[in-house]
């Protein structure tokens, strides 16, 4: 293939992932997006083929397969509420594979290396090391293989700018002719780095740092494509790494809390994580029948979905019930809390899933103003993105996270399995108000049990 058509194809790719990323923010071209991102994606690894011709090509048409066969194993396996674990995986691979191409380029580098690129390939290791440490700790964190708590030690802090002063120093020294060993040291101390970078950091808020080790990946990538010469990787590791930036940028946002108090929160001396308490105190709860009497004769619903929903897979039997309200001529609105669930987007897929119109599905500005003249604020497994404390508690994990006014309905109905608190780990004081009331259960058997009854009435 010739330089002229490579580049062409390798164009051609770079519009695939930029169409892709345009794409898959609406819900309705998702599928789409991701159909093209992947058409991108064959196209660059086909080109490399075509242009490159490796040695030992059995070798790596057999790492491609192997990978490929995990890949779309783990993809098809996985639950939905796991999804973060995986996207944290394959952004510490990433940083990884980025990390060890540095690394080879530097030990293959000669006098005629340029500097810049030697520069390139220790802040690419710098990088990719971190987002590769980062991201395991991350996916320990959220498998709950490790506590959800922020982990600090004495000293924890000093140890981590010592190490990241001397990474710095032994990336500077890269470019002027350091031996390889001192490539290898800037690799340690970076994977040290990323271990500790992520320690502190509350269970809560994990997620957000998955989101900020996505952009280290993609600068890692596109640092490694100009260490390896290659436009594409530059392209589409500065995609990842903007979008990976914005998206950190606005889930900090949702959640009321500025950045850097989430990365070094802990470190100085403030816990992102509350004491998970179950409460004793006493509620008041009631059976299927006597709520579907109350959600039957309502005019307005509003639904307020939350993680809960999404480890029942119940987003089917609330359709259902939905469909019976609306028989009935409820109004049933569903209010769309954007860190809903455990990702962004989380219950936009979920109930897109169950075929919810779009059109009914409101953002939180939006609804807001609407819970004041609703009869029932309907909470499906959601906890935190309704609990009045952010807006009232001022030593709160989530104080200053927007919410939904669910709590400024005439009445509010939980459906949760017991009195334990959501992620944040926090008392919910709306389950005690008056005009609440609970039905214990697992979501999906709770709203089967609503449809029916709502059915009978
Ligand atoms: P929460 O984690 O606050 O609450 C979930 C609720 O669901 C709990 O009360 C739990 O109670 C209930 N639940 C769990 N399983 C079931 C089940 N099978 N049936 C019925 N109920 C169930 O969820 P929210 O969606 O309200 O809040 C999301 C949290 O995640 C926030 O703290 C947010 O900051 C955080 N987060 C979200 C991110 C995102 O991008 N979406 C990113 C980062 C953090 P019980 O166990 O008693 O059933």
């Amino acid at each position: 293939m010739s330089p002229a058509l490579a580049g062409l194809a390798y164009l051609i790719a770079a519009v695939c992932f930029i169409v892709a990323l345009k794409a898959l923010s609406s819900p309705k071209r998702a599928r789409l997006g991701n159909a093209v991102g992947a058409v991108g994606a064959l196209i660059a690894v086909a080109v490399v083929f075509a242009v490159e011709r490796p040695d030992n090509l059995w070798l790596i048409l057999a790492a491609l397969g192997v990978g490929a066969a995990i890949g779309v194993f783990a993809a098809q396996k996985v639950a939905m509420t796991a999804m973060p674990q995986m996207v944290a995986i394959f952004n510490g691979l990433g940083g990884a594979a980025g990390a060890i191409v540095a690394l080879l380029e530097l030990g293959g580098a000669t006098q005629a290396t340029p500097i810049g690129q030697l520069a390139v390939a220790g802040f690419t290791i710098l990088v990719g090391a971190v987002a590769f440490s980062g991201s395991m700790i991350a996916y320990a964190r959220l498998q709950e293989l490790l506590t959800g708590r922020p982990l600090i030690f004495p000293g924890m802090r000093w140890l981590f700018s010592g190490l990241l002063a001397a990474a710095l120093v032994t990336g500077a020294w890269i470019p002027f002719g350091a031996p390889f060993w001192v490539a290898l040291a800037l690799t340690a101390a970076s994977v040290v780095i990323g271990v500790l970078f992520v320690l502190p950091v509350g269970g809560a808020d994990v997620p957000i740092v998955i989101a900020l080790l996505n952009a280290f990946s993609g600068i890692t990538v596109a640092a490694g494509g100009y260490v390896l010469g290659n436009s594409l990787l530059i392209v589409a590791g500065t995609l990842v790494g903007a979008s990976g930036i914005l998206l950190t940028q606005l889930m900090a946002k949702a959640m009321g809390r500025p950045l850097l108090n989430i990365l070094f929160g802990a470190f100085a001396g403030g816990s992102t994580l509350g004491a998970t308490t179950v409460s004793a105190r006493p509620v008041r709860s009631a059976a299927p029948e006597d709520i579907a009497i109350q959600l039957g004769f309502a005019r307005r619903v509003i639904i307020a979905p939350g993680y809960g929903l999404a480890v029942a897979q119940a987003q089917h039997a609330l359709r259902d019930l939905a469909d019976e309200l609306q028989k009935r001529g409820v109004e049933v609105l569903y209010a769309i809390h954007p860190v809903a669930g455990r990702m962004p987007g989380h219950m936009n897929v979920l109930l897109a899933e169950a075929d919810i119109p779009y059109r009914a599905l409101k953002e939180m500005d939006e609804i807001n103003p609407e819970f004041r003249t609703t009869d029932v604020a309907l909470v499906v497994g959601a906890n935190d993105v309704v609990n009045p404390a952010a807006r009232t508690e001022s030593g709160s994990p989530i104080y200053g996270m927007p919410i939904l006014a669910a709590d400024e309905a005439q009445a509010v109905v939980f459906l949760k399995r017991s009195m334990r608190p959501g992620f944040a780990g926090i008392e919910n004081e709306l389950l005690h108000d008056p005009k609440t009331t609970l039905l214990f259960g697992d979501a999906k058997d709770s709203l089967r049990k609503l449809a029916a009854a709502v059915k009978a009435l």
